[in-house]
């Protein structure tokens, strides 16, 4: 009998490549799409739009791609070079105990990693409930009147209230105290900001302060070293002698015990969270707060989210002070911060809520016992203790065998802190237990018999001063006493990821923020212990495995952007914006030109841009954009020329944020070098160039990318984020460094970002997307993406004005970048129905809106990503096409101006089940505009929120359960 042959084995092996699940069309839809746009092949269509003057000259050179299976083999013998030791390091990370209902239901679900930022309220309500459990959580521990959600880690947070207090304080001094127990890395990040601005950082021991003038003081409490000092009586001295602001850096798992900093007269209170549920992952992501006293909640930086009210005068929770937000401040912003740490925030905040205040007490109890305990077994054999309070952490005098100490420490899998020459630190944690403690004693005992623990069974006293012990609630909300059995957090958590619309439902199209698929595989080596386990200030050589991780990663994005270094240190875009732009002032100085502090931005930046500038020290002057959305080369000139003595920098984005490919970006880099000028290319759009045009080939000196955004770290409902900085050769040497663990350079500017790795042990998400996509994979994403922004905006060319284009011929919608701007404000004009409604009316679609006033009010930019199938792409456009008939039918007068499914959207299940209907269209049409939504549909829980009765009306923590009930 005859055998049929089996297919090749290359055929076979083939199709297991990942490119095919991350790019959504097949070949069938892309012959569809393209016949929908009228070009001939998806390369005849990238070349009409991609401007031949920037193609890359060569290809990526990178590993060829592999399977899935075959990239997790492959990463884990990457991590196994780590090697994850019992940390006692502390130095603001601990080890902590992740709840196994919090780590499979948050940090491993794709409902709250893939949700965006919650700027459309009413389909964020679960994670902003979850984000207002964590600023009350902040504002019980810490005693303050407001706190925000979140900081992206204790060094930058106490260096953003460094210049929160410089804003709101009264003492003109320019000068800021620092006490010398504050952490070093702390110290680190606050010396590279304070540089630019002009304020002079002193590190004393306390009385210094009180007789000197300063603008604030920042203290750690407890110290590095373990004291935990009563600040009352100092804080009244200092603010009687400097009128100065006080900020305490504080642990919140010591602030269980210890008085709270607004009770010791703190004025700001700063710190990280992440002993709250986050392991240790290298240094990050972890979420950092910042709380403050109510006097400067309008000043406060980063997000807040805040209680409102629906349209039916429910409760609601949306983004509060949103006119702060950097895309509205711009060159008078404050701040920087865009991207956060939602996700850790998130953690952090459930951790509390499955504890509760008796839990959390409990915990702390049992560290303070337990480094009561260490204390006394370590004098009886023979060692002095510094500090002489401690709530978890002990600086032991080593009698002249430091070395030894640290040396018998780690052969024994446990690391010390290298507290001084002669003393090492112990940090415990909620992890620590009796054989750990017996473990620790071993390696100071020498020989000796171990102490008994006989004192701790009876109860052992407390190294926590009388003075200092706290006596105020906390926590008393009954979302921290609720679900506390595992039944009932998990279906809390549940109920919550149920109100949100993430990823995991359906396409989120929000331009400029590239809301790709965020595979599995590549997020399961996030939680790998050999990842998730180390200090970031462990040994050098005990982080191998990320110090490969780091050059590989590093190495391939080099490839897909041209540039010669990067750093992967900044936690996010803002952070690489700032880091970069601290490189070239740092490059002008060591020429002798420390003037040059012109940065030229376009109008159509986003707001981090400007933002970032002025952190830095420069000044900022906006350039033109002209009709078509290109940088308006005249103006740019005559800038340029008025400002050439002082030219520091431009920043533009490419393709811009109006989604074009400026056919000039080569000659506008040109002039500004002209001019003595260095040229950052925002790195957030690189969606549309990897592996076809490389901005360290067309010009850029420096570029940050968004690993969230075009290398598939999910958003996590606004972070975490990485934003590596990207620099051309010249530059290489003034990337961050991070002196306080070890990584020196002389010409550096300094840390940007508390761990040397930033947000390290998300990094292997951007390591398998690499690696599992190879140079071909990553080249066909992009063109994949731009495919896909054609075809929607082709299907809705001849609904909606397509706001810029490139006007190429035979190309329906005119041709775009990788996202498209459709122009709602003619339609408003005629109809009163505008942008606005469209996004929410998107909602009862079942739908995220797009990007929504940005870059250009009125209109909604969507991005629909590779990752879209044609069918997903579809509904949406159905769904857009079904809204514009909608608003045909109010300008044809069928609905009124003020009543009509648009200004009335979203509608809830409730207001549809009401007896008294009393509108213009009916039910049906409200809730089932088209006839899938029947069988599948998603119930947003509140109408339209009313932002401007949140802002006056200022709440930001729990509202009281009656308001639910
Ligand atoms: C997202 C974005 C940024 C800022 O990045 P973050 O990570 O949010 O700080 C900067 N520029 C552009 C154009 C962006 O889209």
């Amino acid at each position: 009998m005859l055998m049929s042959a089996l297919p090749t084995l290359a055929s076979l092996e083939n199709s297991t490549e990942f490119h095919a699940r991350h790019i959504g069309p097949d070949a069938a839809d892309e012959a569809g799409m393209l016949s929908v746009i009228g070009a001939a092949s998806r390369r005849a269509l990238i070349d009409a739009i991609v401007p031949g003057s920037i193609k890359r000259a060569a290809g990526m050179n990178l590993p060829a791609a592999l399977t899935e299976a075959q990239a997790l083999a492959e990463l884990k013998t990457v991590a196994a070079q780590n090697q994850v030791l019992k940390s006692y390091i502390g130095q603001g990370y601990y080890d902590t105990l992740t709840p196994g209902v919090i780590l499979r239901n948050i940090l491993e679900n794709p409902a709250w990693y893939t949700a965006y930022t919650p700027y459309q309220a009413e389909i964020s309500q679960g994670r902003m409930e979850a984000l207002v459990n964590f600023q009350t959580m902040v504002t019980d521990l810490t005693g303050m009147a407001i706190a925000n959600a979140s900081m992206l880690d204790e060094a930058t947070a106490a260096a953003e209230a460094m210049t929160l207090a410089a804003r709101v304080g009264k003492s003109k001094s320019q000068v800021f105290y620092v006490a010398d127990d504050v952490l070093p890395q702390t110290l680190e990040v606050i010396r590279t900001r304070a540089n630019p601005l002009g304020f002079e950082v002193r590190v004393c021991n306390g009385d210094e302060a009180l007789n000197n003038d300063s603008f604030a003081v920042l203290l750690q409490y407890p110290g590095v070293n373990g004291e935990v000092r009563d600040y009352a009586e100092w804080i009244a001295k200092y603010k009687a002698r400097s009128n100065g602001v006080v900020i305490m850096a504080a642990d919140l798992l010591a602030l269980t015990l210890i008085k709270a900093p607004a009770e010791l007269g703190a004025d700001i209170a700063i710190g990280t969270t992440q002993r709250f549920g986050m392991p240790l992952c290298n240094g990050g992501p972890h979420a950092a707060y910042m709380a403050c006293k109510d006097e400067y909640k309008r000043n406060l930086p980063g997000r807040l989210v805040g209680v409102s009210v629906d349209v039916h005068g429910n409760p609601a929770y949306r983004l509060a002070l949103q006119t702060r937000e950097q895309h509205i401040r711009r060159e008078k912003a404050t701040s920087n911060i865009c991207t956060a740490q939602v996700l850790p925030a998130v953690v952090a905040s459930m951790y509390a809520v499955y504890h509760g205040p008796q839990g959390l007490k409990r915990i702390a109890l049992r560290v303070a016992s337990f480094t009561a305990l260490l204390a006394q077994g370590l004098k009886a054999l023979g060692y002095g203790i510094v500090n002489t309070s401690a709530f978890d952490t002990l600086q032991v005098q080593t009698e002249g065998k430091t070395a030894a100490i640290h040396a018998k420490a780690i052969a024994a899998g446990l690391n010390l802190r290298h507290a001084s020459a002669t003393t090492v630190g112990i940090s415990l944690d909620e992890t620590t237990t009796r054989e750990h403690l017996q473990a620790l004693l071993t390696v100071f005992a020498d020989g000796q018999a171990l102490p008994a623990f006989d004192a701790a069974e009876k109860g052992i006293a407390t190294l926590i001063p009388a003075a200092v012990q706290r006596t105020s609630a906390y926590l008393t909300h009954p979302v921290f006493n609720r679900y506390h059995s595992e039944t009932e957090m998990l279906r809390y958590l549940r109920a919550l990821a149920d109100k949100d619309l993430a990823l995991d439902r359906s396409m989120i199209p929000l331009g400029s923020c590239t809301m790709k698929l965020n595979a599995t595989s590549e997020m399961i080596p996030i939680t790998w212990p050999e990842f998730a386990g180390v200090h970031p200030f462990a040994p050098r050589d005990q982080l191998k495995g990320y110090a490969l991780l780091n050059e590989q990663l590093t190495a391939w994005l080099c490839q897909a952007t041209g540039y010669a270094g990067i750093s992967l240190q900044p936690n996010a875009g803002s952070q690489g914006e700032y880091a970069g732009l601290l490189a070239i002032k740092a490059w002008h100085e060591s020429r002798g030109e420390g003037h040059r502090k012109i940065c030229l931005i376009p109008e159509s930046a986003h707001g981090t841009n400007p933002a970032s500038a002025q952190m830095v020290g420069m000044s900022v002057v906006v350039t033109k954009c002209d009709k078509e959305g290109n940088i308006d080369l005249g103006d740019l000139k005559a800038k340029c020329e008025q400002h050439s003595a002082n030219l520091a920098a431009i920043m533009i984005t490419y393709p811009s944020t109006y989604g074009v490919f400026d056919t000039q970006v080569k000659e506008i880099c040109a002039l500004v070098k002209s001019h003595g000028g260095r040229v950052y290319v925002d790195g957030a759009n690189m969606n549309a160039l990897v592996g076809v045009a490389a901005p360290g080939e067309f010009g850029g000196d420096v570029s940050h990318l968004n690993l969230h955004k075009t290398f598939c770290i999910p958003h996590g409902g606004g972070g975490p984020g990485v934003g590596p900085v990207c620099v051309v050769a010249d530059l290489v040497p003034y990337l961050p460094a991070h002196r306080s663990a070890g990584y020196e350079s002389e010409t550096a500017i300094g840390a940007v970002s508390a761990a040397p790795l930033g947000n390290a042990a998300v990094l292997p998400i951007s390591w398998m997307y690499v690696r599992m996509m190879g140079a071909d994979g990553l080249t066909a994403a992009t063109e994949t993406a731009i495919l896909s922004a054609n075809y929607v905006a082709a299907r809705l060319a001849d609904a909606y004005d397509i706001h810029f284009s490139g006007n190429i011929a035979g190309v329906k919608g005119g041709g775009v970048a990788h996202e498209c701007i459709l122009d709602i404000r003619p339609l408003k004009d005629a109809t009163g129905v505008g942008a606005e409604d469209v996004a929410k009316r998107l909602i009862d679609y079942g739908f995220h809106a797009p990007t929504l006033s940005f870059p250009v009010a009125g209109t909604l930019m969507v991005e629909p990503t590779e990752s879209e199938s044609k069918h997903e792409l579809d509904r949406f456009c159905d769904a857009m096409l079904a809204i514009r008939a909608e608003i045909a039918q109010v300008a044809a007068g069928t609905w009124t101006a003020t009543d009509n499914p648009l200004v009335n959207a979203p509608h809830t299940a409730e207001s549809l089940l009401k007896a008294d209907w009393a509108h213009a269209y009916s039910r049906e049409v409200a809730a089932y505009p088209v006839a899938s939504l029947r069988r599948q549909k998603y119930w947003v829980p509140v109408g339209r929120v009313d932002n401007v009765w949140g802002d006056r009306n200022l709440s930001c923590s729990c509202p009281p359960m009656s308001d639910y009930e």
